[in-house]
């Protein structure tokens, strides 16, 4: 019997047993097999998938599979941008998104200084972060060149600087980052975003010195920690400022 290779991606995982879930598997066609017959007999409801590539190539319900293809699902959610799939080496459509590979937690947390949305663990392997950029639409970035020959991995940039500043300023030019900054809008530990919080709601969690000087704050909603435009603040302003030759839009907090 013959059988295809089919890898679904995000959110259709939730339809599949877990040993199927995040990876490719094999599965036996049925004669005559279509695409949509072949994802609906894995659990998958065909109304949750917008876009299908077999062998790479975008294909209909309809389409007849044979021995050996490879099959990749994809939902409708807006996570994944379909249009740069059908360009070469395109950054992914709306604000872009990183995945750093282990050796690069400074340029992570600048860019999350910035606000960009930059994963990063440093215990990371390749394969981990090649799934990741696929099913989130990251841009990989690393000094590994390696890394950025693995094939699925279709958005990735080698970062040639050395220290983070420089880092940071490269990837700023390449994917033309200044003017979509919201420095100190996103939690530099857990890479969420802050949320506004009133200063009497946490008055009491302030150490003394900065209740009398600081109005204004910022909360990250996952670990808690506060943020407020202080020492260490005007220190990671200025950091930025250097690599984006931001002097300009200094409202960002205010
Ligand atoms: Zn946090």
């Amino acid at each position: 019997m013959a059988s295809v290779t089919l890898r679904f991606y995000a959110e259709l995982n939730a339809f599949l047993p877990p040993k199927q879930r995040q990876r490719s598997f094999e599965a036996k066609l049925a004669r005559a097999a279509t695409a949509k017959h072949t994802i609906e007999a894995c659990g998958v409801p065909h109304t949750e998938v917008a876009l299908i590539l077999v062998d790479g190539e975008p294909a209909t319900f309809k389409r007849l599979l044979h021995e050996g293809e490879r099959i990749a699902v994809f939902p409708s959610f807006q996570r994944i941008a379909l249009a740069p799939l059908f360009s070469l080496n395109a950054p992914p459509a709306g604000k872009p998104r990183f995945i750093a590979d282990c050796h690069l937690g400074g340029l992570a947390r600048l860019l999350r200084m910035a606000g960009f949305d930059c994963t990063f663990r440093n215990d990371y392997r390749d394969r981990e972060i090649a799934e990741l950029a696929a099913n989130e639409e990251r841009i990989v970035l690393t000094r590994d060149k390696q890394l950025l020959m693995i094939k699925s991995i279709r958005h990735g940039a080698f970062v040639h600087a050395l220290k983070a500043e420089a880092q940071f300023a490269e990837i700023v030019r390449r994917f033309a980052l200044i003017g979509r900054c919201a420095p100190f809008s996103r939690c530099l530990i857990c890479n969420v975003p802050l949320a506004e919080v009133e200063k009497t709601a946490i008055v009491e969690e302030l150490p003394p010195a900065v209740r009398t000087s600081q109005a204004h704050f910022r909360r990250c909603p996952r670990c808690r920690r506060i943020y407020w435009p202080g020492s260490h603040w005007q220190r990671m302003r200025k950091l930025l400022e250097r690599a984006l030759a931001w002097r300009t839009q200094q409202e960002a907090f205010s």
